[in-house]
């Protein structure tokens, strides 16, 4: 039987530990921390971005994640962490508006259900938005969005995966050393404790490179933070959909809150600073009204792992084999497919050619392929001073 040691229980290890277990693999999956989801994946935004994804590769890539989370509803008996609304978007000056036109009419080439509509269709669409904070005339409206409860997610595939029999779950054990023989990864070691494995899968996210490091791989990565805010839950009209307007995401909670994201606020992070959550809630206030009349129920910064060229990284580096890396960014988009994949790979032995440009190895690319991970950087996040900044989660 093959055996494999997953390092990291957020989205992307819950996913491959899931396909591994599937494929009949013997998996050991170690977490420093006391429980699941405790890193980016319980810290982040969280939306379908599927229908915001370029190139056409890569965003086809993160259709077959949009559909797997549909696939994996399936397999688990129910959609519990998938949240279909719509994802609706506005902006206020005549270049947003000219770029928002531009992404609509490429994304329904695509294939997706997106159209403009007269700023009145917030009435129906999103009654908790006050239409009178909406800058200009028209929207954009992709029908077919949706937001994850991540943790959640996490849970429903660790479970799955650990009724299966094949699986040991270690929370608490931080990887601090890797087995090698000759150049090949074996094993990791977690203080006395060692295991040993066919495969060893890099799945620590934003302390991703760290891993690659004790095998002497630079992986190519920055840390991005990003600070998340929810309300307590909103009287009268739940927000019925995601907003991504001028400074600022908005998201339903589970128990009728908001979740709030801005760009221009994660620019100005610098640990903690009580002063940008209650920003985040004023700036949530001006959109919708029931959001004055509610407290801030949590604010945390999460962590983005985000490769130089905005790509994933999957696959071993031919200076460690045996280490194998599943890094990304918009991971709870990607986590169906490219969990399945690296699977396909780590247990059948041979390379699935849908993963060939996303290589560790692949030449280093200053350019960032993804236009909305250009859009995220054109907005503030500072790529350089972020890699400093941000060097562990932190409550704020
Ligand atoms: C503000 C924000 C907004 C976002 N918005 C979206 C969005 O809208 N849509 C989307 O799809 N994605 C979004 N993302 C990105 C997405 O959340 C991440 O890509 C994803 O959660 C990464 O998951 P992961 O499993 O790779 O990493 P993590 O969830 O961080 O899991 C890695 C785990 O590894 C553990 N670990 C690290 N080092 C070690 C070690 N040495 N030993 C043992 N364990 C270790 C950590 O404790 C952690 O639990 C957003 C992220 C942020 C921060």
């Amino acid at each position: 039987m093959n055996r494999v040691v997953v390092i990291g229980a957020g989205v992307l290890g819950a996913s491959v530990t899931y396909h591994l277990a599937r494929a009949g693999a013997h998996v050991v999956l170690v977490e420093q921390a006391p429980g699941p989801a405790a890193g980016t994946s319980g810290a982040t935004f969280a939306a379908d971005v599927a229908h915001l994804k370029t190139p056409y590769a890569y965003h086809r890539l993160n259709r077959r994640g949009s559909e797997g989370h549909l696939r994996l509803a399936d397999e688990l008996g129910g959609p519990g962490w998938r949240h279909p609304v719509p994802h609706l978007q506005w902006a206020d000056d005549e270049d947003g508006r000219r770029t928002l036109r531009e992404n609509a009419a490429r994304a329904r080439e695509w294939g997706h259900d997106c159209r403009l509509a007269p700023a009145s269709a917030l009435r129906d669409l999103a009654p908790a938005a006050d239409p009178a904070a909406c800058a200009g005339e028209e929207i954009v409206v992709h029908g077919g969005g949706a937001w994850f409860d991540a943790p959640r997610f996490v849970r429903t595939l660790l479970d799955a995966a650990a009724r299966r029999g094949t699986v040991e779950l270690h929370y608490g054990t931080g990887v601090t050393g890797l087995s090698r023989d000759g150049e090949r990864v074996t094993g990791v070691r977690a203080g006395a404790r060692t295991w040993h494995a066919d495969t060893v899968v890099n799945c620590a996210g934003p302390g991703a490179d760290r891993v690659a490091a004790l095998a002497g791989v630079r992986l190519p990565l920055r840390r991005v933070p990003g600070l998340i805010m929810t309300t307590r839950p909103l009287p009268g009209a739940p927000l019925t959909a995601i907003l991504t307007v001028p400074g600022l995401d908005l998201r339903p909670t589970a128990d009728g809150g908001v979740l709030a994201l801005s760009w221009e606020i994660d620019a100005r992070l610098r640990g903690a600073d009580a002063g940008l959550p209650r920003e985040l809630h004023r700036r949530a206030a001006a959109l919708l009204p029931g959001v004055a009349r509610v407290g801030i129920a949590d604010a945390r910064t999460g962590v983005r792992p985000v490769p130089l060229d905005g790509l994933p990284l999957v696959g071993a580096a031919v200076a460690a084999p045996g280490l194998y890396h599943l890094v990304s960014h918009s991971g709870v988009t990607l986590a169906p497919v490219l969990g399945e994949l690296a699977a396909r790979e780590i247990v059948g032995g041979t390379a699935v050619t849908d993963l060939a440009a996303y290589r560790p190895d692949r030449p280093a690319d200053d350019a960032v392929h993804d236009e909305n991970l250009r859009a995220m950087d054109r907005r503030g996040a500072r790529p350089s001073a972020a890699v400093h900044d941000a060097e562990a989660q932190a409550e704020v």
